[in-house]
């Protein structure tokens, strides 16, 4: 049943002016699955981000259609309560802890503490002793994992993490993959954009493929990795321009 489909998009297409020649996202149509890893490829200004926003809600796409457990999603959909995301620069103050940041922004919520699943969302997000912490003390890989653990408060069915591995080293992007793992194990799906096949490839089960705001190549990933074409995909060069 579509209710049990925690992503499906139809026909989705974005321009951000009328008159611009170039559409962000054009006629893009895929499904995600539940417990898939979905990673979203592409180079800079391939269409991932605006993508991802038109998911959660905050942008409205010009035509097509994205539903989440069988719902369409527009702003303020009720649905989008089971839709975690992370995008870059979520702020933290300072001088508290990771946890009492977590805190703060689970009771701006207005949701009861215990519906935050707080615990849980640390462990998966695997933060150990540095919680107690102020946040200030914390490596770039540590902030960029409470911030997605942020996304994970309320443990949500659906989370979507936009370049969740930008600007992290290579062992900070090992442990990204681990947080990722392990969030879709109990079931859970995930999304995460990169323009890097390799910092999410082993992460991954499943592969969409953006170029110039079109879907260029979907499947599982070893289906996809297999083919040898997209092993190339790092800089908008190397992929043709696609027919229209
Ligand atoms: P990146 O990895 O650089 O974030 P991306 O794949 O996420 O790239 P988008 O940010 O979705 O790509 O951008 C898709 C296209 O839409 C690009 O041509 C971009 O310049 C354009 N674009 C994105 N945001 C806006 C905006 N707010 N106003 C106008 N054009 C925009």
């Amino acid at each position: 049943a579509l209710a049990d489909v925690p992503l499906r998009i139809e026909g989705l297409t974005k321009r951000y002016a009328k008159s611009a020649d170039r559409y962000a996202v054009r006629d893009l149509s895929f499904e995600v699955g539940k417990g898939q890893v979905l990673g979203l490829l592409g180079p800079n200004g391939a269409g991932k981000t605006t993508t991802l926003r038109m998911l959660m809600g905050l942008i409205s796409p010009d035509a097509g259609e994205i539903r989440v457990f069988g719902q369409a999603i527009r702003p303020g959909a009720p649905v989008l309560s089971r839709v975690g995301a992370f995008v870059e620069g979520a702020g933290f103050l300072p001088h508290l802890s990771g946890r009492a940041n977590l805190e703060l922004y689970w009771a701006a919520t207005g949701r009861p503490a215990e519906d935050s699943h707080l615990d849980e969302a640390l462990e998966i997000a695997g933060l150990g002793d540095a919680l107690a912490r102020a946040v200030r003390t914390y490596s770039q890989g540590m902030r960029q994992r409470l911030a997605i653990a942020q996304a994970m408060l309320g443990l949500p069915d659906l989370l979507i993490l936009d370049e969740p591995t930008n600007g992290l080293d290579p062992p900070q992007i090992r442990e990204m993959r681990d947080v990722m793992i392990r969030y879709a194990e109990a079931g859970r799906t995930v999304i995460v954009s990169s323009h890097l096949l390799s910092e999410v490839e082993q992460s991954c089960t499943h592969l969409v493929v953006m170029h110039r705001g079109q879907l260029i190549q979907a499947g599982p990933v070893d289906e996809i990795t297999g083919s040898g074409d997209t092993l190339l995909i790092t800089t908008a060069e190397d992929i043709p321009e696609p027919v229209i």
